[in-house]
């Protein structure tokens, strides 16, 4: 009786399980989807990532002190891993007495209301265990007027007696920054009680160091010591075109030093530089021969990426693009690893550049994640969050976790304006939305995750299947190609791929806006407005 009972029950699992195979429910959501092509990861172990960027202020607080910290990002880990990101970039975290961080005051600590060394140690080994590469931001233009080397050169310069020349023997930190007896032309300020003026192009508390002093650079050194002994996987440097005003070569030159010295510790070690500017200055710096600068070109309202998802730049025109940033980097530095990104901390949100249309933020995602190098998600992007004006504090609002648990919950910074409401829901409840954009930034991760060839492809155009607001390419790493399909439109498109790259390829994986398919029948690839498709 027992056993028939065992028996019945059994037969009932298993026709329970069948019912659930025949209507490809997706274990997590629940959501009845039609997509069948999940390949196998093929995640390689290099300096390609996918980096997710984080503000640890606002990402998520552990102790409730409202304040976001370092356990935080460590409780968050498997939401970042599970996104499909093998990379973090944190925002400083080194003490300092702003909200933001950008001025440091010690390299070798960390802000005591983002937690302690061993907070920090215990981030990058969970890190480590789920294969997630850290890196942080190494502030090297300038520190805080609060730093004890700007202090103690302060101090010093105040006793020197009436035309008496600072001797850096006595004080070597008066050769950290750039001192000056008269007022130079640029961003100079008074050393209180002396008649001597610092430079803080920035901003006054943050006096501009000189990255020409050899006892300065060897302080630096011991500073990348420091975090690499700990485990650090590389550095997000800040400022790099203002090491100083105007001057590419001499900024090349201490990248390219830091970064050998640094690969000299660790072969590994990765480095991604801030070069706020054009296309043609940003090539330039790739001759400092280190491996990545953001892709300022592609981003922001007015960047490549959110251009064509309004139709003011063509799918075609993406591709072209695609393959001129090859071009050009490539000839600075054949090493080179892109790293494109949709908006930082220091950007109105992307959510704002389209109006919160669910579609449209879907196709941005779509097209960065199908660029070459390593991009870069700011925390919040992935459900949409929106920003409020240009005021910087509005860009940095508390990650929205949840509408209904508290849990986690940071209370943003202190000058953010009230009541910046996001568009779409918490990732809480995207997390159980399969066609939410949470969902989609997942699959589009999942994507380069299946097909290395995405990040790391030589790129040709697919001329016959480019014409408006469709487009193709082919990728190609290590003898193996595979095919990407745009159709930015809102209308379907049929394209037919008999005599193109593309001919024999079969769909590998594909992104649409609500659970469309995209098929392939006798060479006719059949797309829904917005969708991308992955061939192979
Ligand atoms: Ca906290």
């Amino acid at each position: 009786m027992r056993k028939k009972i065992i028996s019945a029950a059994l037969a009932v699992v298993l026709l329970l399980a069948l019912l659930a195979g025949c209507r490809q429910e997706d274990p997590v959501t629940k959501n009845k989807i039609k997509y069948a092509y999940e390949q196998d990861l093929n995640v390689i172990d290099d300096n390609y990532r996918n980096y997710y960027e984080i503000f640890v202020y606002s990402f998520y607080d552990t102790d409730e002190d409202g304040i976001g910290d370092l356990n935080g990002v460590t409780e968050k880990l498997d939401y970042i891993k599970d996104m499909g990101f093998n990379g973090i970039w944190l925002m400083p975290v080194m003490p300092s007495p702003t909200y933001h961080k950008y001025d440091v005051k010690d390299y070798c600590a960390i802000d005591p209301e983002y937690g302690t060394m061993e907070d920090m140690e215990r981030l990058i080994e969970e890190c480590h265990k789920r294969d997630i590469r850290l890196i942080i931001d190494f502030v090297i233009n300038h520190t805080s007027s609060q730093h004890p080397w700007f202090q103690e050169a302060c101090a010093y310069l105040r006793g020197l007696s009436d035309g008496e020349q600072p001797d850096s023997s006595e004080c070597p930190y008066v050769d950290y920054y750039h001192f000056s007896e008269k007022k130079e032309s640029g961003t100079y300020y008074p050393v209180s009680g002396s008649d001597w003026y610092y430079e803080g192009s920035f901003w006054s508390e943050m006096p501009d160091l000189n990255l020409k002093s050899d006892a300065l650079r060897e302080e630096l050194e011991e500073t990348a010591d420091f975090w690499l002994e700990r485990g650090i996987d590389g550095f997000r440097m800040d400022a790099a075109m203002h090491f100083e005003e105007n001057s590419t070569s001499f900024n090349n030159d201490v990248l390219n030093w830091l970064y050998t010295y640094c690969t000299d510790q660790n072969p590994d070690f990765y480095m991604v530089s801030e070069v706020w500017a054009g296309l043609s200055i940003v090539e330039e710096y790739y001759g400092s021969k280190t491996p990545s600068f953001f892709n300022f070109d592609g981003a922001s309202a007015e960047g490549l990426l959110v251009k064509t998802v309004r139709g003011q730049s063509s799918a075609e025109n993406f591709v072209d693009q695609m393959i001129q940033y090859e071009e050009l980097f490539s000839a600075e530095n054949p090493d080179y690893i892109d790293a494109p990104f949709l908006t930082n901390h220091d950007m109105v949100r992307v959510a704002n550049n389209l109006m919160s249309k669910e579609e449209d933020l879907k196709m941005a995602c779509g097209l960065l994640m199908t660029m070459n190098g390593s991009p870069f998600v700011y925390y919040g992007e992935e459900i949409g969050m929106s920003s409020k004006g240009t005021k910087d504090e509005n860009k940095r609002i508390p990650m929205f976790w949840s509408d209904t648990d508290e849990t986690g919950m940071t209370d943003g910074p202190q000058d953010m304006d009230p009541g910046i409401v996001s568009e779409f829901p918490s990732a809480e409840e995207q997390l159980t939305d399969g066609y939410s954009l949470l969902n989609y930034y997942k699959r589009a991760l999942r994507l380069r995750n299946e097909n290395p060839e995405i990040a790391r492809g030589t790129v040709t155009k697919v001329e016959a299947l480019c014409e408006g607001e469709t487009a193709a390419a082919v990728k190609t790493w290590q003898d193996s190609t595979i095919g990407i399909v745009y159709n930015t439109s809102e209308e379907e498109a049929a394209l037919n791929l008999e005599g193109t790259e593309l001919s024999g390829m079969k769909i590998r994986g594909y992104l649409t806006l609500d659970g469309e398919e995209i098929t392939l029948d006798d060479g006719t690839l059949t797309m829904p407005a917005k969708s991308i498709c992955i061939l192979k």
